[in-house]
C-alpha cells in the first residue's frame, strides 16, 4: 500500500547557456539528457525504491552526461587538470559521505556513497579514497574518457581574459553542477550532488557540495537540497543547512524557505544560483536567481516536466 506518492527533482547546473546564445538544438539536446536523468530516478522510485537509490541514478545519469559539469564534462582547473566534489546525505538519520578534489570513477556520487557506507567517515580526499572505490569495483575509465573540448577550450578563453585583467562573466562557462533531491513513497527524503566546480578554481579548491549543509542536505525532518552556483557563498551562507532551520524555527514550507535563502541570502550576497528541495511530503521547491537553471521534476502521477529558463 503507497504510503504517499514520490517526488524527484533534478538539476543541470545554474551556470545556464545564455538564452541569447542556445540555439533549438543545443536546448533539444539539454531538454533530453535532463529527461534521461528524471527518468533514471523515477524508475527507482516507481519500483518502489528509496530515495536514497532513485537519486544516486539520477546524479550517476547526469555525470555520464558530457553536457554536464560533473564526472565526464568536468571542467578544468587553472592547472588543466579535472578534480571534481561529490556527496549524498540520507535524510532517515543525517548519514552523509562526500569527496573532494577526485579524479579517477565514472561516477563521483558512487564514491561518496562507498565512504557514508563503508567507513565511519564523512569527508574524504586523496589516494586512499581511490583504492576504495577500485576495491569496491567502481568503474575507473581512462583519463581521455572525462576530457571534453569545449571545457578545454572555457580554460583557455578564461586564462586569456584574465591575462588581459578582465572578469568572466559568462555563467555558462564558470558554473555548473548536477544534483538531484528525491521523496519515496516511505516518506524518506535523500540529496545527492556532483561537480567538477568552476572553471579556472585553483588546484585544491574545494566546493560547497562535498560540505554538508552547504550545497548537500538531507533530512527527514526537514528537507533534502541540492545546490548549484557560487560554491563561495553557499559555503558561508550554509544555504543548504538554512533552507532546513527556516522550515524547523519559522515553521515556513519548502517553497517560502528555499525561495528565502536563494532571492534574498545568496543573491544579496554574490551567490548566483539556485536549489532544488524537496521535504517529506514531496513537496517540491526549484528556485534559481540567475538567468536558468536546468532542471527536471516529476511527481507521482504527474508527467515528468523539464524546464531551462524562467519561463
Ligand atoms: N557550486 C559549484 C561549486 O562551487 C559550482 C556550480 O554549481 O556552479 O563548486
Amino acid at each position: 500500500m503507497t504510503k504517499q506518492p514520490y517526488a524527484l527533482a533534478i538539476h543541470g547546473g545554474a551556470g545556464t547557456i545564455l538564452k541569447s546564445t542556445m540555439t533549438p538544438e543545443k536546448e533539444a539536446a539539454y531538454e533530453e539528457a535532463l529527461r534521461h536523468a528524471v527518468a533514471a530516478g523515477e524508475t527507482v522510485l516507481q519500483a518502489g525504491g528509496s530515495a536514497l537509490d532513485a537519486v544516486t541514478a539520477s546524479v550517476c545519469a547526469l555525470e555520464d552526461e558530457p553536457l554536464f559539469n560533473a564526472g565526464r564534462g568536468a571542467v578544468f582547473t587553472t592547472a588543466g587538470k579535472q578534480e571534481m566534489d561529490a556527496a549524498i546525505m540520507d535524510g532517515r538519520n543525517r548519514d552523509t559521505g562526500t569527496v573532494a578534489g577526485i579524479f579517477g570513477p565514472k561516477n563521483p556520487v558512487k564514491l561518496a556513497r562507498l565512504v557514508m557506507e563503508t567507513t565511519p567517515h564523512v569527508c574524504m580526499i586523496g589516494e586512499h579514497v581511490l583504492e576504495l572505490g577500485r576495491a569496491a569495483g567502481l568503474e575507473f575509465p581512462d583519463a581521455d574518457y572525462f576530457f571534453t573540448q569545449a571545457r578545454w577550450d572555457a580554460l583557455q578563453d578564461t586564462l586569456a581574459m584574465r591575462e588581459k585583467g578582465e572578469d568572466d562573466d559568462d555563467p555558462a562557462r564558470r558554473h555548473g553542477t548536477v544534483g538531484a533531491v528525491a521523496c519515496d513513497r516511505m516518506g524518506n527524503v535523500a540529496a545527492a550532488t556532483s561537480t567538477g566546480g568552476w572553471t579556472g578554481k585553483l588546484p585544491g579548491r574545494v566546493g560547497d557540495t562535498p560540505m554538508p549543509g552547504a550545497g548537500n542536505f538531507a533530512d527527514n525532518a526537514t528537507c533534502a537540497v541540492s545546490g548549484t552556483g557560487h560554491g563561495e557563498i553557499f559555503i558561508r551562507w550554509t544555504a543548504g543547512a538554512e533552507i532546513a532551520a527556516r522550515m524547523r524555527h519559522l515553521g515556513e514550507t519548502v517553497v517560502e524557505a528555499a525561495e528565502h535563502v536563494v532571492m534574498k541570502d545568496l543573491k544579496d550576497n554574490d551567490g548566483s544560483g539556485g536549489v532544488i528541495a524537496v521535504d517529506a511530503r514531496g513537496n517540491l521547491a526549484l528556485p534559481f536567481n540567475s538567468e536558468g537553471m536546468y532542471r527536471g521534476w516529476v511527481r507521482e502521477g504527474d508527467q515528468p516536466k523539464v524546464a531551462i529558463y524562467r519561463d
